[in-house]
């Protein structure tokens, strides 16, 4: 992060909040304007400008948590705790804790909600203690995806490339040929992209790694962060090597605290073992990895707000072309990778591109971590070939709570369109999902039981668009608000019949006017289930 974020992070981690006149002792001392600093601190749902309560209880409102019962969780939490001095309930966006909707988290610390009333009573005794209730054991879970059998032997796959001198040429031409995509939504060529960045005679040039994933129902990088750290931290060095880069941030979201205290344990040991450091890719050709934690929202997975935000700027997302590749932070060519993708570097390159390949079914290429949520028995992060289907998917879930049959399911995240239950046999791979009108995405797949209010949903995930808006696009900024008046109105039974005619034209500016992703995307998923379940959506838009 630049100078300014990170001095307000610690001037609030100091004093709990940001106060007026160390605003204007940091402007002074950092000799830029209070505008700008105030302009970030607006900007960022992270800083706060008043004290904090004693105690803060954060509650999530988004998709997952909505079908988990998360408003009347809401409800019910926010009446218990009215009466508890210094307690302060607050609905947020998501807080990637899909896999234990409904989420909670104490002070920002991730709780299970069963616990909610007895750990807000510990927490209220003395705060300091809400931060000891998530330390759990480290992991031992082996993952497919993991080529070392031994902690001692991790690395060695960037130990064997820089022992016999590999080419970057080879190294890109074998993740071009395993079929790599980006795994944070995108799915564009590694290898090529590597390739783009490699060809960039401008130096510096810097790897980012985008752990900043924020997007409903999304958490499966959060494992990668947790137990396998060291493959993403690999690739990136292999990254490095290949593109010519010294530096690497990983921006993560500060939501994942527990996941950055093993990122931190495991960057240690990455020195420790000389992936990183003076001599990383060889003889004084060093190259270190930093953790730049993320102010908050969710625009910051966007890779260009990203790095606005980096810069010291407001995380608003930058006209494309020119690319991050081409011209990314400070202006100079950077590799933004996916915390997933860089994982499975190591593998292929060990493998080959053929072993990786030959990992997915039915036509897809290699593993893919899943995140799933929703009605089913065991929600969590699934390791499974590329092109499992979502039935299986489920079925290693335990298959639907109760039992029940499946409704609608969003195979790819919030953004992701919904289809019909009898998508089951629909295989999770990009080119399969996109026939299916809908995408593989982030790789968070929300299964909705039979029961379940499909419309209110969808509603939701167009409100948590709007809430998550930078702002920057007019169209975006005030088309979602529009989306979200309409669409409260229906979701009371109260929806009128000329709004539902508009919402499909509305969809339509805010996709063809809007910068970047969130405003292109943010009514569509409403959109899919007026198609999908065309009767349950008339029958709640009946007024004229
Ligand atoms: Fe910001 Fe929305 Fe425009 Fe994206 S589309 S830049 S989120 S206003």
């Amino acid at each position: 992060m630049g100078a300014i974020i990170d001095a307000l992070t610690e001037l609030q981690h100091e004093h709990g909040h940001l106060r007026s006149g160390d605003l204007e002792a940091l402007a002074a001392r950092l000799g830029v304007p209070l505008y700008r600093i105030e302009g970030l601190v607006s900007f960022y749902p992270h800083f706060r400008r008043e004290p904090p309560p004693r105690v803060e209880v954060a509650l999530c409102r988004d998709v997952s948590c909505r079908l988990a019962g998360g408003r009347d969780f809401c409800a019910r939490a926010r009446q218990a705790l009215a009466s508890v001095p210094g307690v302060s309930v607050r609905e947020v966006s998501c807080i990637g804790r899909c896999d234990t909707a409904p989420a909670a988290a104490i002070n920002e610390h991730p709780v299970h909600a069963a616990d909610l009333a007895a750990l807000v009573a510990r927490a209220s005794e003395a705060p300091a203690a809400a931060a000891a209730i998530t330390e759990g054991p480290a992991p031992t879970r082996r993952w497919a995806s993991d080529p070392y059998g031994s902690e001692d032997e991790r690395y060695g796959v960037l130990a064997s490339l820089r022992a016999r001198g590999a080419s970057a040429e080879e190294i890109i031409q074998t993740l071009k040929d395993s079929g790599l995509r980006g795994m944070g939504g995108a799915g564009f060529p590694t290898g090529l992209k590597w390739e783009v960045v490699r060809k960039e005679p401008a130096r510096p040039k810097y790897i980012v790694c985008n752990a900043d994933e924020s997007e409903p129902g999304t958490f499966k990088d959060r494992l990668v962060l947790d137990e396998l750290p060291h493959l993403m931290l690999e690739g990136m060095a292999i990254a490095a090597l290949v593109i010519g880069a010294e530096e690497g941030i990983v921006f993560i979201r500060h939501e994942y605290g527990p996941e950055r205290a093993r990122l931190a344990r495991a960057l240690d040991e990455a020195r420790r073992r000389g992936a990183l450091g003076k001599d990383a890719l060889g003889k004084d050709r060093p190259f270190d990895v930093r953790i730049a934690v993320s102010p908050g929202g969710y625009i910051l997975g966007e890779e260009t707000a990203l790095l606005e935000c980096l810069e010291d700027r407001r995380g608003e997302p930058r006209n494309k072309p020119p690319y991050p590749g081409q011209r990314g932070l400070y202006g100079q060519p950077t590799l933004l990778n996916n915390v997933e993708t860089l994982s499975y570097v190591p593998i292929i390159l060990k493998e080959g591109p053929e072993a990786w390949k030959a990992r997915g079914v039915r036509g897809a290429t290699g593993l893919k971590f899943i995140a799933l949520s929703g009605d089913v028995e065991r929600p969590g992060v699934y390791q499974v070939p590329m092109g499992t289907t979502i039935g299986e998917l489920v079925a290693l879930a335990g298959g639907t709570r109760d039992g029940k049959p499946i409704l609608a399911i969003a195979p790819g995240g919030a953004s992701s369109n919904f289809l019909h239950g009898d998508a089951v046999d629909a295989p999770l791979d990009f080119k399969a999902l996109a026939e299916r009108g809908s995408m593989l995405g982030s790789g968070a797949v929300l299964v909705v039981a039979e029961g379940g209010d499909i419309v209110d949903l969808a509603a939701n995930v167009v409100a948590f668009f709007r809430n998550e808006s930078c702002g920057k696009c007019v169209p975006c900024r005030v088309g979602t608000e529009k989306a979200v008046t309409m669409l409260e109105r229906a979701v009371e039974g109260r929806g009128s019949k000329r709004h539902l005619a508009l919402l499909p034209e509305l969809a339509e500016t805010l996709a063809e006017t809007s910068i970047c992703g969130l405003g292109q995307v943010a009514i569509a998923p409403f959109l899919s289930v007026m198609r999908t379940f065309e009767g349950e959506v008339r029958a709640r838009f009946t007024e004229e």
